[in-house]
């Protein structure tokens, strides 16, 4: 943290750089980045105690502005934050060492794109729903909706190795990038080769994804685009038990087919999530599927063998409608009335496993996340499968407590214990810890365990690339 004198140094330093206009002096730039949309964050900005305290907030327009601001930090030693949408939910964009929050929201432009090779490339601030409204008015996507698509923005999606809930036939957010441009921790602007896959030596574009803003400054990326599709086709089946749920979703992304959307909701998730959500009485385990593609046959063919499979594994096969219903509503369940808010305590442990250990990891991690909260506490637990892969699924465990203690340490001390309660039987049970919100504060603590001998390359790296220790310091352990 810099000294209020040296606060004002820096933010004309900045000024100089990015026209004053784009700086935030300390008291309005804490108001404006108090906290992204982790629990413990939000909770500690409402108690007045903000773990984010950023010195100053600017605001580049140009990639050349943000490697002249990572020069001056490395100048001045001061710890420089980056903050895309702010919508991250372990805690990553908090300024806790305070210094610089580097706002990249202006480098927002869409620069090209490759109607032929359907590639983009897009700045690292715009927002993921903005981005995609301009591209559909094309018969274009970019087929990243994160429920979160209002506030994400691409860089921000990179940097947390985000997913959505097309994933399952288009990819994880890193399977969307082909480059990237950055700016390294000491400044210097680099683009990375322009196709991802070759063979001339490591992937330096996959160094970056992830990286959480430790490694480099996102500012731009090449990203694959896709035709909007002509056809759109549901499936929504209910399985007698979980068991036959998992074993149809793994038949079925094992078999070749591709659905779009695939999403397993355990009977309490189906019960009282997804039932409220579309209007209807369910209380089994449900998959929800969406098939979709420019050829009707074909998505209506992969359609009706999904049915079948899920018909061998003793599904009662509901009505299409539901489906459609929930793909309209599909981002309504992380929004008020849906989603909780204060005094409640929430999250969500979502990890990721291969199918021989996905049903231990559901059964260990709900498990533990019951046991961590005493009764009286009446801890609500919605868990569902929404990112399937050919070898695997994530887990999505979305536990709520209606209302925590009033003491804020104690109700900290309350999310930390299911936390870590959940997270450690899921990786004792074979998952890795999280699947595609990032680590954060939230789980840094675990870094060391999910990366063993590993962490110490790691370190090497960022030691390496950031020797003045000026990007997020400290966190994913690094
Ligand atoms: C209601 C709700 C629903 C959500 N649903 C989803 C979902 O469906 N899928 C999903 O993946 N996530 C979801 N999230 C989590 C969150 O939206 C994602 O993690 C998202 O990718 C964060 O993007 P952001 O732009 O808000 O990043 P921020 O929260 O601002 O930042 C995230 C991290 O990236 C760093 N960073 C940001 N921009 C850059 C950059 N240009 N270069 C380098 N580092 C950078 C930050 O320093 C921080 O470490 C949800 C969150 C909420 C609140």
């Amino acid at each position: 943290m810099v000294t209020k004198d040296a606060n004002s140094t820096l933010a004309e330093s900045l000024g100089k750089i990015v026209g004053s206009e784009n700086v935030l002096l300390t008291s309005e730039a804490r108001t404006q980045y108090a906290s992204d949309q982790w629990w413990y964050a939000i909770a500690a900005a409402a108690a007045g105690e903000a773990i984010s305290k950023p010195d100053v907030a600017v605001s580049p327009t140009t990639p050349e502005q943000v490697a002249q601001i990572i020069k001056l930090a490395n100048n001045l030693h001061v710890p420089v934050t980056p903050w895309g949408g702010g919508s991250g939910v372990q805690g990553a964009a908090n300024a806790d060492k305070g210094g610089i929050i580097l706002d990249l929201k202006k480098l927002n432009r869409v620069r090209a794109i490759d109607k032929r090779s359907l590639t983009c490339v897009v700045e690292a601030g715009k927002i993921c729903k903005e981005f995609e409204a301009e591209l559909n008015a094309d018969g274009l996507s970019f087929t990243h909706y994160p429920a979160s698509t209002e506030w994400a923005t691409i860089g921000g999606s990179i940097s947390a190795r985000g997913s959505g809930v097309l994933s399952t036939k288009y990819g994880k957010i890193e399977d969307h990038i082909l480059s990237l441009e950055f700016v390294t921790p000491t400044g210097e602007l680099v683009t990375t080769p322009s196709v991802p896959r070759h063979a001339a030596g490591p992937e330096l574009t996959q160094l970056l994804v992830g990286a959480e803003g430790t490694l480099g400054i996102v500012t731009a990326a090449t990203v694959k685009l896709h035709n909007l599709p002509n056809q759109r086709t549901f499936v929504v089946a209910a399985f007698p038990t979980l068991k036959d749920g998992v074993e149809a979703g793994r038949i079925i992304m094992t078999s070749g087919l591709k659905p779009a959307v695939m999403r397993l909701y355990d009977a309490e998730a189906a019960a009282h999530s997804l039932a409220r959500a579309v209007g209807s009485d369910l209380q089994l385990t449900t998959l929800v599927m969406m098939f979709d593609g420019e050829y009707s046959e074909l998505v209506n063919h992969e359609a009706k063998i999904a049915t079948e499979i899920c018909q061998d594994y003793h599904a009662s096969i509901l009505s299409e409608d539901i489906g459609a219903v929930w793909w309209d509503k599909r981002y309504v369940f992380y929004y008020p009335p849906y989603a909780p808010e204060l005094p409640s305590i929430w999250g969500t442990v979502d990890v990721v496993a291969d199918f021989e250990h996905i049903e231990a990891v559901y059964e260990e991690t709900t498990k533990a996340i019951r046991a961590a909260c005493p009764a009286e506490f009446n801890l609500s637990l919605n868990t569902h499968f929404s990112h399937w892969y050919e070898w695997g699924s994530m887990i999505y465990a979305r536990m709520k407590v209606p209302t925590g203690p009033a003491d804020l340490t104690e109700a900290k001390e309350l999310h930390d214990a299911i936390f870590r309660a959940g997270v450690e039987a899921a990786m004792k049970a074979g998952a890795v810890m999280n699947d595609h919100h990032g680590v954060g504060i939230r789980l840094a603590p675990f870094m060391p365990a999910q990366y063993g001998a590993g962490m110490d390359s790691l370190k090497r790296i960022k030691q390496a690339l950031d020797p003045n220790n000026i990007l997020c310091p400290g966190k994913l352990s690094l």
